[in-house]
């Protein structure tokens, strides 16, 4: 980006996601970001740190900055020598104003730049299911303000020629006016009987749609108390959404579903259970951290040739190992001549990205699966087993007994943290959580400290509480949690499985 410029960059239409890899691109890099309420805040999280972010508002009947202010703080921003970001939902010149603010900048002697978003106009159409044209049905589309005041004498939209003049209508801002929009169409020619979509929120994991006629919407409309944002699409392309339908129709579509795991571990996780649909909330119980003391760990890293094995038990345990393989000025060449296992798809996929491709890699993805691949006599064999401070003891334990020399060294330790306590409890209170997941047995014994004298068992009503694996089940269960369902496959994908099949019974 260069200094002393103004971007104006389309944010796409609701999900993060739909941002332009240039817009992306801005917003890593700006000095200066000034978005309003339709940009998604993890969209401002790649956001340089150092950013100044600068809210500008523009919630109906809220306080906001004026236009003409927004303008001269764009202008004011570059003329400091900065590089400034104009976040806009959807695209900046489809009923964003991003036009005024270009013009505003141009008479300001500003150099600026326009970088187009993903209208809603359209991705909104696309996410119910409604393609805007489609052959053989709609060879055309209009984009129509629907925030013209009906009480103004003079029309700017020419309703005579826009009722039929093209095939698929699309009107943003246009809740509040539905009933005088829908009646300008009829009453100039569009049969009543056409089909017509509200979409609100489209993109976003709480997209509702309401589907009804030119004749019966506005009625609908007040019935379900539908509120904005939303877009109106009025044509023959709506019915289409019955075959078409791909959104909002997904196994977790509308679901909230709690992430206990470590921040710093989420991401595969939520990925996913997004994937089919479903609305995360972040509320870590856990925080992976260093430890002050690396003796053992260190000690084993400077005479790694004297073992057979090293047996990683997360990926945790792979990061951290390998930061003090790092500090010891090694790296995988010297794990050259020891036999490595992971319990687990994702340690081992860990270990692939250090170039290390495990030799074994058990079926059952805990410490018994492990055991079971192991001979019966390890007689004088040395085991070194990086992992979490406190952790069950049966894998050395078992080890030991079949004469094995085992090193436990500490890699790592999972702290309790309570960052989100509040969210949590109150998103539980108003009974808007669906799903609780649990990866590990720290995640329950943490969840029910953050949860301390609460009334647990009537909070927890009504929710489905997955777990990993029999051996976080097992916890909750000792803690006199229910638990709902447990993975068949102790991994991210087996728990997102058991817990689509689990909704699905519900
Ligand atoms: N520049 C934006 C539009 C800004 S006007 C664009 O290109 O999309 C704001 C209007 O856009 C809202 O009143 C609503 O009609 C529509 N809109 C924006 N995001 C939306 C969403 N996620 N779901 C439904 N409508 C949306």
């Amino acid at each position: 980006m260069k200094k002393g410029t103004v971007y104006l960059v389309g944010a796409g239409p609701g999900d993060y996601r739909l941002i332009t890899l240039k817009g992306f691109q801005c917003i890593k890099s700006a000095d200066v970001i000034v978005h309003d309420r339709l940009a998604d805040p993890r969209l401002l999280s790649f956001a340089r740190p150092d950013v100044e972010l600068i809210y500008v508002g523009k919630e109906a009947n809220r306080h906001t900055m004026r236009q003409e202010a927004i303008n001269q703080l764009l202008v004011d921003r570059a003329k400091e020598q900065k590089s400034v970001l104009r976040l806009k939902g959807g695209d900046p010149y489809v009923f964003g104003r991003g036009g005024e603010e270009a013009l505003y900048c141009t008479e300001n002697g500003i150099p600026f730049e326009e970088v187009p978003g993903i209208t809603s106009a359209i991705a909104v159409a696309a996410y119910a299911g409604i393609p805007v044209t489609h052959r053989g049905i709609a060879s055309s589309f209009s984009v129509i303000t629907g925030h013209e005041d009906p009480a103004k004498t003079e029309t700017s939209i020419r309703w005579n020629s826009l009722a039929t003049g093209t095939d698929t209508l699309i009107f943003l801002m246009g809740m509040e006016n539905i009933q005088y929009i829908t009646r300008q169409l009829v009453a100039n020619g569009r049969p009543n009987t056409t089909p017509v979509a509200v979409v609100r929120w489209g993109t976003k994991p709480e997209q509702d749609v309401l589907v009804g006629t030119l004749a019966t919407i506005d009625q609908l409309v007040q019935e379900q108390n539908f509120q904005p944002p939303a877009i109106i699409i009025v044509g023959e392309v709506v019915k289409l959404r019955d075959r078409l339908r791909w959104f909002d129709n997904r196994p977790l579509f509308g679901k909230r579903i709690v992430v206990t795991r470590a921040r710093a571990q989420t991401s595969d996780l939520i990925e996913l259970l997004e994937a089919y649909g479903a609305e995360c909330l972040q509320c870590p119980t856990i925080r992976i951290e260093a430890l002050d003391n690396y003796q053992v760990l260190d000690h084993a890293i400077s005479e790694l040739d004297t073992y057979q094995w090293i047996i990683f038990t997360s990926v945790n345990g792979v990061d951290h190992f390998y930061k003090r393989l790092a500090k010891a000025g090694k790296d995988s060449r010297a794990l050259g001549k020891v036999k490595i296992a992971a319990i687990g798809g994702p340690t081992a996929l860990k270990l692939m990205k250090q170039g290390i491709r495990a030799d074994f890699v058990p079926e059952e993805f805990r410490a018994e699966g492990l055991l079971a691949g192991f001979q019966d006599d390890l007689t004088g064999v040395r085991v070194l087993i990086p992992r979490a401070e406190e952790a069950r003891e049966i894998l050395p334990g078992e080890l030991r007994k079949r004469g094995a020399d085992v090193n436990v060294a500490p890699a790592y330790r999972t702290v309790i943290t309570a960052e989100e306590t509040d969210i949590l409890e109150a998103a539980l209170q108003k009974g808007q959580v669906n799903v609780i997941t649990f990866t590990s047995s720290s995640t329950v014994t943490n969840f029910l400290e953050m949860l301390g004298g609460k009334d647990i068992a009537r909070l927890l009503e009504g929710v489905l509480i997955a777990a990993i694996g029999p051996i976080t089940a097992d916890t909750a269960r000792e803690a006199g949690l229910r638990v709902d369902v447990v993975a068949r496959e102790y991994t991210i994908k087996g728990l997102t499985e058991a817990i689509v099949e689990g909704i699905g019974k519900g």
